[in-house]
């Protein structure tokens, strides 16, 4: 059995006080319960601390957006894996389409994040997914194929079964529109098959426009065992629901 899990993905928003309130928000919901799912929040780096207080023992993780893939030195601006760890970070995205296309991160930087945050005992949630034109070019298998072969490459496969995939269809995020739940599955068998038998036991999460409405259905897929949430995971009693949906 895989423990489902849910993360929100708040990227470049929000301000202190808000990141404080919405972290306080779902802390209070989700430490109320019995939970047998696994939820995080990744706020923007410069509210790490402030949130990491928010949530203590509530049982909600903390994640970061992104990750340099060098330990320490001259990077202006990068923030390295051993200071996330530090200020109690569990979980870091690597290689969100965002980075991909606006940041130019290519996959075999996503693949350095990948192992420099494994490094240091943070768990990658590593996002792939295809754009529009490379799914209407019938690619999409192919570029997840390569972005991960490129994590294979650079960290083993064990490494990568270790941590977290969430197939993200660049098509879908932001936009509204969210892959069916058999696009979906058929992406996610098609990683599992790619990786083999030792990826049966590894979370894949689904990301992409998921919402109050289409969560229950994405989540009744096989091999979808979480979502990465961008836009609803702002909406504190939107962001229970899409838990509460994956625990049911
Ligand atoms: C994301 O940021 O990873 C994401 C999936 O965003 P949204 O849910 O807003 O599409």
């Amino acid at each position: 059995m895989r423990r489902p899990l849910v993360v929100g993905n708040w990227k470049m928003n929000g301000s202190r006080l808000g990141s404080v309130e919405l972290s306080g928000s779902i802390a209070k919901n989700f430490s109320a319960g019995d939970r047998c799912i696994d939820c995080a929040v990744c706020p923007p780096d410069v509210f790490l601390a402030d949130v990491a207080a928010t949530l203590a023992n509530s049982g909600v993780g903390l994640g970061a957006q992104n990750v340099s893939q060098y330990e320490e030195g001259a990077y202006t601006g990068d923030v390295s894996a051993s200071m996330l760890a530090e200020f109690g970070c569990t979980y870091v995205l690597v290689g969100h389409s965002e980075r991909r296309t606006c940041f130019g991160e290519s996959s075999q930087q996503a693949a350095a994040k990948f192992v420099a945050a494994q490094g240091k005992g943070l768990i990658p949630i590593l996002c792939v997914g295809e754009t529009l034109a490379e799914r209407q070019a019938g690619r999409a298998f192919e570029v997840v194929a390569e972005q991960l072969d490129a994590v294979v490459e650079a960290a083993g496969l064990s490494a990568l079964v270790e941590a977290v995939v969430a197939y993200e269809p660049v098509w879908a995020i932001g936009t509204g529109e969210v892959a069916s739940p058999v696009q979906a599955q058929e992406v996610m068998t098609f990683i599992r098959a790619r990786l083999g038998e030792k990826a049966g036991a590894m979370r894949l999460l689904y990301g992409g426009s998921v919402s109050v409405e289409n969560a229950a259905q994405l989540f009744e897929q096989r091999d979808i065992d979480g979502a990465l949430v961008g836009g609803a995971s702002l909406h504190p009693e939107q962001f229970m629901t899409i838990c509460q949906m994956a625990e049911a």
